[in-house]
């Protein structure tokens, strides 16, 4: 068995494990994944992209490509309750959150399918320089000590194991992780919520829904409950169909069991379809116990798994592993301490922990609309009160801004200013910009060099720096302090003969800021400090903060 050694080793290229090795390799650390298929999924699973997902692709140059593989805009706009296609309309609630808000974001949010989605993350983690990926490669043992990982991997192709010796590895092995069950760790939530079979199907619809297009069709009747989902706004769909394990098992959604299904939803007893593909999953909302053992984390639904009612499983995992890989970057290339990685599980929890209890709750939401709907009569008749009340009910699934850009961290890497949160009348559906420390950088209209940026578009994977137009004795301290610390960061002053101009003049206002003051950016986009004024010690100012952000 011969030994080979990389900083980083990556288990799973499902869409987290994936990100881990665009992200890494962006920040300048080397790292294999190992994936035990013998490519990425043809199953579509995920589907909505979040507007904090879609920037930290556009971070790494992906954005243009996630839009080309997207339901067109009008689909993303409602949700859509009836009977069936063909039957009778109950509700619809508008999901703003799913059409995006260019006021808040320089990207919009995206819905698409998996399948679609891991071949753009693996043709550009393979095209970047340190990022090295192996299918058909399982993980099959492993083992830490103090200096490091030793994983046992048996390529599958050539049947030979291997032995890997590094410094650090990323468990992102999905919901039935290998590595959260090598390092001895439960679930703490709700699992088996419910049993669903997933299936991808080729059908035109466009009879029933051309004058309606929707993100979700949930259907509702006495004969089929469940929801039909567009993946491209043409033939490809998936639908959701539950059932009770104690009284079916999976083998009993046979093809032609499933298309009776959908031509059920549909409305429509010969409808033509073509079942591609059909996947059993179980709705759970958990979270691991730690999501850290020594030198092994967990990422994704290794990590956590959440009801995909809203769509944040694979979101909060991705924005997870944007959390984590700068940390790693830093105590690799020895610009952090190693207790900033102890960072990771107390930023991330409280945010995986909320999305997952919030996802839960529009999972009984929409409950309660079929609830409503069977004590009716099965919306045969009119569409009475309750099952109107129950949709009302239903806004937040769809309209989720806050979720989406509002999560903050109140402690970890972050410099707490003394400042309050801003006051939200639901923290679900609202979202107020904040440069607060621990909240993410707003968005601003920026020109840099003649051309318009987002203030996003300067979190280049480094610290950065901003200031107001009198805040040049902050960008000289930051410049020399980073040349003394080999760390990376960037420093721009904003505003009148600044390297950046603010034409909206918005900069100062949306990072509460004077013209003297200054923010630290951390390499994920996060506030790590602020200072609302001038200091007459500049730089041991920003050392000490940069002290306590990087855990030294
Ligand atoms: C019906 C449905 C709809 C959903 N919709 C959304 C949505 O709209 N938005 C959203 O954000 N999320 C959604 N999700 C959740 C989303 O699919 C998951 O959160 C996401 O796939 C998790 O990605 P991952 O990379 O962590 O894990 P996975 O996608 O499960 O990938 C894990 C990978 O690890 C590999 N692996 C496992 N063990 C080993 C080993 N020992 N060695 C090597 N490789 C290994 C597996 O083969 C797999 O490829 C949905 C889920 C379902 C079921």
């Amino acid at each position: 068995m011969r030994t080979v050694e990389t900083p980083v080793l990556i288990v799973g290229g499902g869409p987290v494990g994936l990100t881990a090795s665009v992200l890494l390799a962006r920040l300048g650390v080397p790292s294999l994944l190992v994936e035990r298929r013998p490519g990425v999924t043809d199953h579509p699973r995920s589907r909505l992209i979040n507007t904090r997902t879609v920037e930290v692709l556009r971070s790494c140059g992906l954005e243009s490509a996630f839009e080309e593989i997207s339901l067109p805009k009008a689909w993303r706009q409602q949700v859509i309750y009836t009977t069936s296609l063909a039957g009778k309309e109950l509700g619809r609630v508008k999901t703003d959150a799913w059409a995006g808000d260019a006021t808040l974001s320089p990207v919009l949010p995206l819905i698409s399918s998996q399948d679609k989605m891991e071949p753009l993350l693996r043709e550009c983690a393979e095209g970047l320089p340190g990022a090295e990926l192996r299918f058909s490669t399982e993980l099959i043992g492993l083992e830490q000590d103090e200096r490091g990982v030793t994983a046992t991997l048996l390529d599958h192709q050539a049947q030979r194991k291997e032995q890997l010796r590094t410094s650090y590895l990323i468990g992102a092995d999905g919901a039935g992780s290998f590595v959260r069950r090598q390092l001895g760790l439960g679930w703490v939530g709700q699992t088996g919520i419910a049993s669903l079979m997933n299936v991808y199907f080729l059908a035109d619809l466009s009879p029933w829904i051309a004058d309606r297009p929707a993100a979700l069709y949930w259907v509702s009747s006495k004969g089929v409950t469940g929801v039909l989902a567009p993946l491209d706004g043409e033939e490809r769909w998936v639908c959701q169909i539950g059932y009770n394990p104690e009284h079916e098992s999976t083998g009993d959604f046979t093809p032609e069991r499933c298309a009776d299904w959908i031509r059920a939803a549909v409305g429509d007893a010969s409808v033509p379809l073509n079942i591609l593909s059909i996947n059993p999953w179980t709705l759970s909302s958990v979270i691991a116990e730690r999501l850290r053992r020594g030198r092994v984390f967990l990422v994704g639904d290794a990590a956590h798994q959440l009801p995909p009612t809203g769509g944040f499983g694979m979101n909060t995992g991705m924005q997870a592993m944007h959390n984590l890989a700068w940390k790693l970057a830093g105590v690799i290339q020895g610009w952090a301490a190693p207790r900033l990685l102890d960072t990771y599980e107390l930023e991330r929890v409280p945010v995986a922990r909320y999305n997952s209890e919030k996802s839960l709750e529009n999972f009984m939401l929409v409950a309660r609309v079929n609830a409503a709907v069977m004590a009716q009569g099965a919306g045969e008749t009119e569409v009475d009160d309750e099952t109107r009340a129950a949709i009302r009910g239903a806004r937040r699934y769809g309209n989720f801004i806050g979720m989406d850009l509002g999560f903050a961290y109140a402690q970890g890497a972050v410099v707490p200013d003394g400042s309050a949160p801003p006051k939200v009348a639901d923290d679900v559906s609202r979202y107020i910009p904040t440069a607060r420390p621990g909240h993410r950088a707003p968005h601003v209209p920026l020109v840099k060099d003649g051309r318009e940026i987002s203030s996003l578009d300067l979190f280049d994977f480094r610290f950065t720096l901003l200031t107001g137009a009198n805040g040049s004795a902050w960008i000289e301290a930051g410049r020399k302090l980073a040349q003394a610390r080999g760390l990376p960061l960037s420093a721009y002053r904003i505003g009148p003969y600044g390297e950046l101009s603010d034409p909206a003049a918005r900069f100062l206002d949306a990072y509460g800021l004077s013209s003297q003051g200054a923010v630290l950016v951390r390499p994920d986009g996060h506030v790590g400090w602020r200072s609302r004024l001038a200091s007459t010690e500049p730089g041991p100012t920003l050392e000490r903060a940069l002290a306590l952000l990087l855990g030294r």
